[in-house]
């Protein structure tokens, strides 16, 4: 039987780690594996500088798929900004081109399997309901098979000495610069460390006439991103954000293990 092995990389800290975890303890798959990485080409400076990073921590090159048709071109065709609602990004920009890439990959090796490795830790175990139902791919969970939760993916990458992506510093995700899933406050983080990744997302915005002249805000549900960084409104954000930091409280994962001592990298 003709096996495939692919880890899909999002540029954030799970699935790097399991490029990490697979070296250390499956290193006879790590040695087959592709590492791939979904481009939407939208994604902030620090994702791409991270994948450089861990091309040079593996020794491994990462293929970067991008889709045949990118944002701008789907934006200038259909003038509809993706948002909750009309999710259709995700899809076009990262979904389909790596079933493209896998459908191609099996036609042009003639392959029976294809293992997709994925990095959901065991604490998201929920986000695995649903796998099995793709017949081109087998979906592979090392983290939730071996019991990895948040703080041990922080440790392997600690210890490995690659650490967190920089965004982390003023942002929680990877992903599009523009993505509607970040909170208001992460916007105006954009805005303080992206200066020109908040323009240009402010552009698709203004630019999308369609969707202002409708009455709906664009990316954000609260404010459109013009409105947003007015000084009044920044301080409205800012104050709101500092109650809901101070009242959050930390869940701890249950289980700690210390992978990885620098010594065994
Ligand atoms: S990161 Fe956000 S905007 Fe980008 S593809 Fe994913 S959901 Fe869409």
């Amino acid at each position: 039987m003709k096996e495939y092995h692919i880890l899909s990389l999002s540029g954030g800290k799970d699935s790097t780690a399991l490029a990490f975890f697979m070296k250390e303890f499956m290193p006879e798959i790590f040695e087959k594996l592709e590492l791939v990485f979904c481009d939407t080409e939208k994604e902030i400076p620090e994702t791409y500088d991270y994948l450089n990073k861990i091309e040079i921590f593996l020794n491994k090159k990462i293929t970067r798929i991008k889709p045949k048709k990118g944002f701008d071109n789907i934006i200038a065709t259909t003038n509809f900004l993706p948002s909750h609602k009309h999710r259709w990004c995700t899809g076009l920009l990262k979904t389909q081109p790596l079933e493209n890439y896998i459908k191609n990959l099996k036609i042009r090796l003639q392959l029976n399997k294809i293992n997709l490795y994925i990095g959901i830790r065991c604490d998201e175990i929920v986000r695995t309901k649903g796998a099995g139902k793709n017949q081109l791919i087998q979906e592979k969970f090392p983290f939730v098979e071996n019991n990895i939760y948040k703080n041990d993916v922080e440790n392997i990458l600690k210890n490995t000495g690659i650490g967190m992506p920089d965004y982390y510093k003023w942002r929680k995700r990877s992903g599009c610069y523009f993505c509607f899933y970040q909170s208001t406050n992460d916007w105006l983080k954009l805005y303080e460390n992206h200066p020109d990744l908040y323009k240009k997302a402010m552009e698709y915005e203004y630019n999308d006439c369609k969707y202002i002249k409708n009455g709906r805000m664009g990316f954000n549900m609260e404010f459109s991103l013009k409105d947003m960084i007015k000084p009044e409104n920044i301080k409205k954000i800012k104050e709101k954000y500092t109650i809901i930091e101070s009242e959050k409280r930390e869940i701890t994962p249950c289980k700690l293990i210390n992978l990885f001592s620098p010594a065994t990298i």
